[in-house]
Parts: C-alpha cells; sequence; structure tokens
C-alpha cells in the first residue's frame, strides 16, 4: 500500500499557495508547500480589491496585515490630460469623461467589514502570508523547485524535484498548482490557451520621492490607485503606493510595442512617461529604486482547472489584463472555493474530478465576468467612465471593481454595457463610434 507523504502537496508559494495551504491546514488536512524561491522576493501585482478581505479573514490573518503598515487603499481613480482618448460626446444620458474615481464604501459589501483594502510590498506580504499557513499548520519548503508531477499511478500523485545533484519525491493524494504564470501543470499537461487578443506587456519599477499629489490633484485620493492613460492605444499607467514616500510605477501597453533591447525598452518607459509631462517631470526628480522590471505576454487560459488528484489555482489557472488590480484577489478567492472542495473530498476519500465541479463552475462563472468586463472596457472606455457616472450604474460597477464576480452568472451591467457596445460596433453614425478601441474587437470569452 502507497506511504502518503502528505494529503496535498501544493506547488508554489505565493498568494495562492500560501492562502491554500492556510484553509486546508486550519482544516486539519497535512498538506506541503514547495516554493522554487527564497522568500521574501519581489513580486508583480501590488495592489488589492477589497474581496481579498473575506479570504484573510476566513484564514485569520485579517488583523496581521491591519497591523503590517501597508497603505490603505480606498478606491481607484483614472485620469488622462486631454491628448488620446478624450470624451466630449454624450449619449442617451450617458456622459463620458477620462477622469473618475470611486471609493469601494459607496457600495456596502457583504462579508467584508472595513471600507479599504490594501496596497503591499509583495516581498513582505507573501513572506507573511506563507508564515501564517506555516503557523497554521502547513509543512513548507522553500528554495525547492518542483520539476513535474508523475500521474502514472492512479490516485498516487508523485511529486519530482531536485537539490543539489540529486532527485527526490514526495507521494501525496492530490497536487495543488499554485505556480504562478509558471503555470507547471498547464505546460506539462498541455492545457495552456494562449490569449491572443490580451497581448499586453508591462514594464516597470519603484520611485523614492515621487509626489503622488500632482496627477491626484485632491489630496482625499492620495492612497487610491491610479491608472494613468497614455495617448497610444490601450496604454496606461499604473500608480501604486507602496510606502508613505515610494510608489511604484508600471506601463502596461501592447505586446507589438514590446522593444528587444534593455536600452530600447527604457527609452520606451520614459517615452511613455514623456506623454503625461506632469507626471514625466515629477517622477524625473524622484529616485528610482530598482532596475525596470518587464512581464509579457501574460494573458492565457486553460483548457481544465481541475482533473483526477488535481486542481490549478491562482495565475497557474488563468490570466487576464491586471487594468483592475484583481489577480491576488482571484488568487485567494480560487483557493477559498477550491480549499472548500479539497476539504470535502478529503473526508469521501474520492480526489477524482468530478468532486471539483463546484470549484471549477464558481471560478469559470468569475473569470468569465472578469474577461466580460475587461473586454468592455478597453472596447469602449468611453462606456465604462459613463456607467462609472451615472447613478443607475455606478454601484454594480463598483461590485465588480470590489471583486464580487462570482455569484452572478449573467450581471445585468455587463449585459447592458455588452448591448451598448454592440450597437455602437455596428452604427457607424453613433456618437461613441470613433471611440471604439482595436484590442478586444474580435474578443469573446473562451469557454474554459
Ligand atoms: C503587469 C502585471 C500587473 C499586475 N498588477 C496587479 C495588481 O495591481 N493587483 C493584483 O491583485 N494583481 C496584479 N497582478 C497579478 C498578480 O501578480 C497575480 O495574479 C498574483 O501574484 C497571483 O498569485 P499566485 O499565487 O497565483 O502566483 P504568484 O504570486 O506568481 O506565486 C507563484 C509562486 O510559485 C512559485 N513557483 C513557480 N514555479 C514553481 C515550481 N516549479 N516549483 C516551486 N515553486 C514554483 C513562484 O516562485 C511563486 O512564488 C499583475 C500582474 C501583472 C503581470
Amino acid at each position: 500500500m502507497t506511504q502518503f507523504d502528505f494529503d496535498i502537496g501544493i506547488i508554489g508559494g505565493g498568494p495562492a499557495g500560501a492562502s491554500m495551504a492556510s484553509y486546508l491546514a486550519k482544516a486539519g488536512l497535512s498538506c506541503v508547500v514547495l516554493e522554487r524561491e527564497l522568500f521574501p522576493r519581489p513580486h508583480v501585482g501590488e495592489s488589492f480589491v477589497p474581496a481579498s478581505t473575506r479570504v484573510f479573514k476566513e484564514i485569520g490573518f485579517l488583523e496581521k496585515i491591519d497591523q503590517a503598515g501597508f497603505p490603505k487603499k480606498y478606491g481607484g481613480a483614472w485620469t488622462t490630460n486631454g491628448k488620446g482618448a478624450v470624451y466630449t460626446d454624450s449619449w442617451e444620458g450617458l456622459t463620458a469623461d477620462c477622469n473618475v474615481n470611486v471609493r469601494f464604501e459607496e457600495r456596502e459589501q457583504p462579508g467584508v467589514d472595513r471600507n479599504y483594502t490594501f496596497h503591499v510590498d509583495r516581498a513582505k506580504f507573501d513572506l507573511m502570508l506563507l508564515q501564517h499557513a506555516h503557523e497554521l499548520g502547513a509543512t513548507v519548503y522553500e528554495g525547492i523547485r518542483v520539476q513535474n508531477v508523475d500521474f502514472s499511478e492512479p490516485g498516487q500523485p508523485r511529486i519530482h524535484f531536485g537539490m543539489g545533484s540529486k532527485d527526490f519525491h514526495l507521494n501525496v493524494r492530490m497536487i495543488v498548482d499554485a505556480s504562478g504564470r509558471r503555470t507547471l501543470l498547464g505546460n506539462q499537461l498541455k492545457l495552456r490557451i494562449h490569449d491572443t487578443i490580451f497581448d499586453q506587456y508591462a514594464i516597470h519599477t519603484w520611485f523614492e520621492g515621487y509626489d503622488r499629489r500632482v496627477l491626484a490633484k485632491n489630496a482625499s485620493l492620495d492612497d487610491y490607485i491610479f491608472v494613468h492613460h497614455l495617448p497610444l492605444p490601450n496604454s496606461w499607467v499604473w500608480q501604486i503606493p507602496i510606502t508613505e514616500t515610494i510608489t511604484s510605477i508600471g506601463v502596461v501597453t501592447q505586446n507589438k510595442y514590446f522593444a528587444k533591447s534593455k536600452q530600447e525598452r527604457e527609452n520606451f518607459f520614459w517615452q511613455c512617461l514623456e506623454s503625461r509631462p506632469e507626471l514625466a517631470a515629477e517622477l524625473r526628480i524622484a529616485k528610482q529604486l530598482r532596475p525596470l522590471a518587464d512581464e509579457g505576454n501574460y494573458s492565457y487560459a486553460m483548457k481544465q482547472i481541475c482533473g483526477d488528484n488535481f486542481i490549478l489555482v491562482g495565475d497557474a489557472a488563468r490570466f487576464v489584463d491586471p487594468i483592475f488590480s484583481t489577480g491576488v484577489s482571484i488568487a485567494l478567492n480560487s483557493s477559498r472555493f477550491a480549499s472548500a472542495d479539497i476539504i470535502r473530498a478529503a473526508q469521501t476519500g474520492d480526489f477524482s474530478k468530478q468532486s471539483f465541479n463546484t470549484f471549477e463552475s464558481t471560478l469559470r462563472r468569475g473569470t468569465k465576468n472578469w474577461y466580460d468586463f475587461i473586454t468592455v472596457y478597453y472596447r469602449l472606455n468611453a462606456l465604462f467612465t459613463a456607467f462609472v457616472q451615472d447613478e443607475r450604474y455606478r454601484l454594480d460597477v463598483i461590485k465588480l471593481l470590489q471583486g464580487d464576480v462570482y455569484d452572478d452568472d449573467d450581471p445585468p451591467v455587463l449585459r447592458k454595457m455588452q448591448n451598448i457596445v454592440s450597437q455602437v460596433e455596428q452604427n457607424k453614425d453613433h456618437v461613441w463610434h470613433h471611440y471604439l478601441g482595436e484590442l478586444t474587437g474580435n474578443a469573446f470569452a473562451p469557454a474554459y
């Protein structure tokens, strides 16, 4: 009879892996997290949405994150400087305007008892969350890179990894792949499908001493995430407070603008910023703290997100454009839904694919809603800004921005937006027709 080393083997100790380990350890399952890096390590994805709070609360992490001193995030703001996308035309009572903001507390969010979430230094946050999982009873090994998982013995996956020149393995009842955009199982099982529509690329760094008020204009928005639109199509800059004095700045643009050499990328980053002169001027006098880092080709789906004895969570399951700062929330919530199915499976001893149906349908529903929302955002940004400002739709849009996307198969506000987009596409004389963006012209949410 097989000796199992652990019930569950979790590959990756980022937010998805660490929250999964926390849920499982709390439920009394034996689990091991294998993480290739030694934490703390830097990571992109520094601004959260409030749907994360539910997970922090359930795994007993809320107090710790509250006391860690991360900047509180009360909302989000979008700006333009008048070049490129400027919306002047109103239509049927809807007024588009590029400079908008939302405050999370405008909509009461079930299960979320505070009006803020956080911006974080991911090195510090990810370490804290992984330590939390360990304190709850999960075994954590850092500096271990999983090479592959052997599924050849039914019901007995075996995780292979190397240490020094030696190969080792662990026998577990099931695998959770939380390896992020490295998508270990997605690659091994050939599940990954590149998203050719959201073919985006990002380049980013941290600045010390950048005066965030310059573009915020309004002191009460200082700690919001800012998305500054650039005159280049589908391109924007994120501005995320990391500490009182440090700000994360990243340029997101289409992959086709991706510059090959480091020098070209550096020039490109500054050229983009120069298209927002006030922003560039402030950043030039601030101190750049890190070399520029870049992330390319990052959007994809998976043909399957679970199977017999395995589940994919977080970025290992799916990645959609980061425009609404949702990645960490999706990672945490995917582990929330998946852990409930895994705990039930452990009770019945049935780790076959059908045991993970609830997780699968819930995550697919959520990511489809995200995909549709982001598609509409890029296709007709004027409409997004008009809906944000219109009291008939504002709270429904805020619900999506809060990260509450999992409970509704067909959110009416999204259907309404999609219908308007179709009308605008079909009518060349529509006052908004010339606002249509090209990026998501052919986009549809894949069925997987
Ligand atoms: C440009 C950009 C901007 C973003 N901005 C935001 C944002 O503002 N807000 C937000 O919420 N999200 C943002 N995201 C998304 C966010 O970074 C991710 O969604 C989030 O980190 C996912 O967490 P995860 O645990 O699934 O993966 P990760 O955080 O990537 O963790 C995966 C872990 O697995 C480990 N690993 C990988 N392979 C192996 C292996 N073979 N063996 C062992 N360990 C392994 C890695 O070392 C890593 O620590 C952004 C993403 C991009 C690309």
